[in-house]
């Protein structure tokens, strides 16, 4: 007897123990995108992208894009930092959040919090589904000045007009349930906002900590491990404020390479867990392995 082909398979749930809290990461969906060059490295020659790659073992004619919410149990509440792209995504690969949290033991019930590092739509659109609210106990929370810029519009660029709809009929509805977050503030016991304002011109990171351990939830700090990590000073499509976006790379990077601070980021390859490591000239994603089990 041949057993029968099963096709691919992949994790898309991830649970680590954290102190006393449990910290879950959950593929919303991937996207495949048919270059590298652009988004990322958008002043660096082809040469360059192409030594990047090989050395990487990735094409650049092609990247695998993952969306990647997290789910932190603090023991007294769950909150949950960003909602991945719900039923109106780019294909039935995104907007999975919902079905995959049920298979990491959670109901979008249970969800008390939900916070948004920034509002582009892979990070906003699951909010709601079918025009009520995809978690419908929970409360709000956003970083004041990523609010108050998109309400303002002033600096948001015109290749983000169709976001800034979906953040004025999405975001701004929920202001009387919102909490406005300044840099330092306390979110959630153990969970404080830290700005990393570029990629959107309002965007927050969170540092969580408990038990004298810490992960860093960086969101969109860089988006790619290999192109945008790897060299953190090239210009990137997606940042809305370019060279405050790179500074915020550098001065992170430098953060967590010096302090061997754990990272989940949003865009890095799941489950979106590493460290960040100083080469000669740059930096490298190092993905997690046991070291958070030992
Ligand atoms: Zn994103």
């Amino acid at each position: 007897m041949t057993a029968a082909m099963q096709g691919a398979h992949f994790a898309t749930v991830n649970r680590l123990a954290l102190g006393e809290f449990e910290v879950t990461t959950v593929l919303d969906g991937t996207v495949l995108r048919d270059a590298v060059k652009p988004p990322f490295c958008l002043d660096r020659d082809a040469a360059e992208i192409a030594a990047l790659g090989a050395a990487a073992h990735v094409p650049v004619d092609r990247f695998e894009h993952p969306f990647v919410p997290t789910l932190v149990n603090t023991g007294k509440e769950l909150v949950l930092f960003d909602v991945g792209f719900g039923a109106k995504g780019p294909s039935a690969n995104t907007g999975l959040l919902r079905k995959r949290m049920a298979a990491a033991g959670y109901a979008p019930e249970d969800v008390d919090l939900v916070v948004f590092s920034h509002v582009h739509p892979d990070h906003i659109l699951g909010v709601t589904i079918d025009g009520a609210p995809a978690f419908p106990n929970a409360r709000y929370a956003i970083g004041q000045v990523e609010f108050d810029e998109w309400k303002s519009g002033a600096r948001i660029p015109a290749s983000r007009a169709a976001n800034r709809e979906m953040f004025l009929d999405l975001i701004v509805p929920l202001a009387d349930q919102m909490t406005f977050l300044a840099p330092g503030d306390r979110v959630a016991s153990g969970i404080t906002s830290i700005e990393a304002y570029g990629h959107s011109v309002g965007h927050m990171m969170f540092m969580v900590e408990s038990g004298g351990k810490q992960v860093l939830l960086w969101g969109d700090l860089a988006n790619h491990y290999v192109f945008s990590l790897q060299v953190p000073e090239a210009k990137v499509f997606f940042d809305d404020d370019s060279d405050l976006a790179i500074a915020a790379r550098k001065r992170v990077l430098d953060m967590v390479a010096t302090d061997a601070i754990p990272v989940i980021g949003h865009h890095m390859p799941f489950p979106s867990l590493g460290y960040v490591e100083r080469t000669a000239d740059s930096y490298r994603w190092e993905p997690v392995s046991y070291q958070v089990r030992v």
